[in-house]
């Protein structure tokens, strides 16, 4: 980058997450902070498009930390996939002479981004905000800490009727290609099995499993099941085939959805926020782009976009091994 950003824009694209806001009052702080103006687009890659920005100051975003979602708006943006919509949007951006760019959002939302920094050499850096934490390049993206507690109180709330009724709950959580919810929240509220979309037990595995839980004194069982689990069977076809082979249980179904994207960010999202805001902000000024900001062993980890994207997040496949000694 030839000089340092002196107006920098901020979004959120993407499915929402909590924390997102902590971190838009980071970027816009940090700008303000260093002598920077900061502007907020609403509605993400819509907003480039429609020229709808906001200058920013530091009061901008009070009382914002502890808020779920995005005051500045989330969309899902068709135009900004087409060369035409881009252009649009940096036309507009050179209009209001707007000189670098954060994205809070998901690896769509950096496709885009390395989209239009390559054709327009558009100075960019992400910030990863999605609850499924499927993004390579850092230990926890935002909004995954809160989902994972707001799944495990859920699942508390669950195993009270489970255990009061003697019954089989199978419990769908969000995770299309990432089981680090199923995990993590299976882990944490106990369940007896987990079905994640990185591993194929089988149905055979789950009905022995069952079996197995049932002759040692389980009179109720929890399963969390990954949307994408590799069964190839939806929850309420995986529960009705348990019922038939295992008739002792009452079978029983709850699909959290978009309960796990809501709500008051947890500490950790706060501060992970804070510090990818700042960071965010501080990579820009020092001329570097193209990069999402991480946290791996707790120090600040720059990511090319590029690998970002393309490079998978793993499970800990320890915690399989947890899972299954302690659901016995
Ligand atoms: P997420 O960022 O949560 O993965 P999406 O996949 O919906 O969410 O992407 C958010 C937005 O990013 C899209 O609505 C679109 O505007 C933009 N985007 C995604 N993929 C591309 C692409 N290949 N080219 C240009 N823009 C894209």
């Amino acid at each position: 980058m030839k000089n340092k950003p002196k107006k920098i824009a901020v979004l959120t694209s993407g499915g929402d997450a909590p924390g997102m806001n902590a971190a838009l009052r980071a970027v816009v702080r940090t700008s303000v902070f260093y002598g920077a103006e900061c502007y907020a687009i609403q509605q993400g890659y819509q907003g480039l498009i429609d020229n709808d920005f906001k200058l920013m100051n530091a009061r901008s975003v009070n009382n914002i930390i502890n808020k779920g979602g995005t005051i500045i708006k989330s969309a899902r943006c068709l135009e900004f996939r087409t060369p035409e919509g881009r252009k649009l949007a940096y036309e507009n951006l050179k209009k209001s002479e707007i000189d670098a760019l954060v994205v809070i959002g998901g690896d769509g939302s950096f496709t885009g981004a390395m989209i239009f920094q390559e054709e327009y050499d558009f100075p960019i850096v992400g910030i990863p905000g999605t609850i499924d934490n499927d993004i390579f390049g850092t230990r926890y993206t935002l909004g995954y800490d809160t989902a994972i507690n707001t799944v495990v109180e859920a699942i508390d709330k669950i195993r009270d009727t489970a255990s009061s009724h003697n019954r089989l709950f199978f419990v769908e959580v969000m995770g299309r290609d990432a089981g680090h919810i199923a995990l993590n929240s299976g882990i944490g509220a106990g369940a007896e099995e987990i079905l994640i979309p990185e591993e194929n037990l089988g149905l055979e595995r789950l009905l022995e499993s069952l079996k197995k839980s049932e002759k040692s004194g389980k009179s109720s069982s929890i399963v969390v099941i990954a949307e994408g689990d590799k069964t190839g069977k939806n929850v309420f076809e995986i529960a009705s085939y348990v019922e038939k082979n295992l008739p002792y249980y009452e079978v029983r179904v709850s699909v959290l959805g978009h309960m796990q994207r809501g709500g008051t960010p947890s500490c950790f999202d706060r501060v992970l926020a804070s510090r990818m805001g700042v960071c965010a902000v501080e990579t820009l000024l020092e001329g570097k782009s193209k990069v999402m900001i991480g946290v791996i062993d707790d120090q600040m980890v720059l990511t090319p976009l590029e690998k970002a994207i393309k490079g998978k997040s793993e499970i800990n496949s320890n915690l399989i091994k947890v899972s299954d000694i302690l659901s016995i």
